[in-house]
């Protein structure tokens, strides 16, 4: 991943060490390497430029081209700054005694479905009591997969059925949460290919019936530049808590995780690592970091 970015990075930087001082010249053919390596790694533009324009600031706000090492700094500025674009620590998503409703949601094919299987199973594994809700309304396959990751983890599904309304669904999880006690529903939504304004009001309003805890978007890390208008759309239509990157263990250049953390500020809560259910883990921000950089 970013082979691209800590190739050229390392060259131009190369070229500078050895230097006293750096002029506002050489520091500008920096930040276009870096802007370069970044698009061609597929992060979007507007986040590209953005990215260069906040580590050219840094680097001149550290007066970089008159300091002794310059190429170590910039090199420094460069990983705090991806750091911090992909969010600094490790976060949890908020996890109450009970109550909980984690709605899924992301492209079809992104991963949300073996996301829901993995989140069932992990938080199984921590003693919690995880339900798993089918709740695509057109496509049965959907739901028959995750029929079959529940009975694989060992936990209820409770299934939609076609057409049925969300205040129905609503109705359904009540009903079901009655006679069952669960202190963790995790909603498996329906997903499209590409956006769509059908699905986003079905989604917005099954939002509304349910009041989901955290509202997590599935991005899948292979996704490049489309990341950008996707997280956008879904955050503004239906509103992003969270995010969960997926396919981390494939050869992803990783313009996707910057994009969506770029365009909604939420947390990336989980890396998914394998397409198996026990392939899920904490995101840490620090370690992508350090991977792009190589
Ligand atoms: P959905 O349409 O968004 O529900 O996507 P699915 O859960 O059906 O996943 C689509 C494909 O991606 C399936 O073949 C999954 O096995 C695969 N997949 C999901 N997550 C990962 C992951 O983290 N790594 C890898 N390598 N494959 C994954």
């Amino acid at each position: 991943m970013f082979e691209n970015l800590s190739r050229r990075l390392q060259q131009t930087l190369d070229g500078l060490r050895g230097r006293g001082r750096i002029g506002e010249a050489d520091l500008k053919k920096v930040m276009r390497e870096i802007r370069m390596s970044l698009l061609e790694a597929d992060v979007n533009f507007e986040v590209a430029k953005a990215f260069t324009k906040r580590v050219q600031e840094k680097a001149l706000g550290q007066k970089v081209y008159e300091s002794l090492t310059p190429a170590e700094q910039i090199y420094t500025i460069v990983y705090d700054e991806l750091k911090e674009l992909l969010g600094s620590e490790p976060k949890q998503p908020e996890l109450k005694h009970e109550g909980n409703v984690w709605f899924l949601v992301g492209l079809q094919g992104t991963g949300k479905t073996t996301a829901a299987g993995k989140l069932a199973r992990l938080y199984k594994s921590k003693g919690r009591r995880p339900l798993l809700v089918a709740a695509d309304t057109q496509r049965p396959a959907a739901r028959d997969q995750l029929r079959i990751l529940a009975e694989q983890v060992g936990v209820p599904v409770l299934e939609v059925q076609n057409g049925e309304k969300p205040a129905e669904t609503a109705r359904r999880l009540r009903e079901h949460l009655a006679k069952d006690y669960r202190d963790l529903v995790i909603v498996d939504t329906a997903g499209r290919l590409q956006i769509d304004e059908a699905l986003m009001d079905e989604l917005a309003q099954l939002k509304d019936e349910l009041e989901p805890t955290e509202t997590l978007l599935v991005v899948d890390a292979m996704m490049g530049q489309e990341a950008l208008g996707v997280s956008r759309t879904f955050d503004e239509r239906i509103g992003v808590s969270g995010l969960i990157l997926t396919k981390l263990d494939g050869d992803a250049r990783g313009g996707a995780a910057l994009s969506a953390r770029y365009v909604t500020g939420k947390p990336i809560y989980f890396g998914g690592t394998s397409e198996k259910l026990d392939g899920l883990e904490p995101f840490y921000p620090d370690r992508l970091a350090q991977r792009i950089l190589g």
